[in-house]
């Protein structure tokens, strides 16, 4: 889970879009990253923080022991970079 302190959580606020594609897709390996931000795999909770327009990590950065279990990536923080 993402953390904040009393005196950083005042850099976080809900986004007034949450309907916007990238807070409602989930990301496969190799997907292109549509935003910066923070990503959480569906799969095991993981974090990540990946760059726009970078690609996800590939198969053999992140697997899970359970082969089965699909590695997904959410969108939970976007950062707004300039
Ligand atoms: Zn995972």
């Amino acid at each position: 889970m993402a953390l904040v302190t009393d005196s950083t959580r005042r850099f976080i606020k809900a986004t007034s879009q949450p309907g916007n594609e990238h807070w409602n897709t989930l990301y496969e390996i190799g997907d292109k990253v549509p935003v910066s931000g923070i990503y959480r795999c569906q799969g095991c909770g993981h974090e990540i923080t990946s760059n726009a327009r970078d690609p996800f990590p590939p198969q053999n950065k992140h697997q899970h022991s359970d082969g089965a279990v699909e590695v997904l990536w959410q969108l939970i923080v976007m950062t707004q970079t300039k």
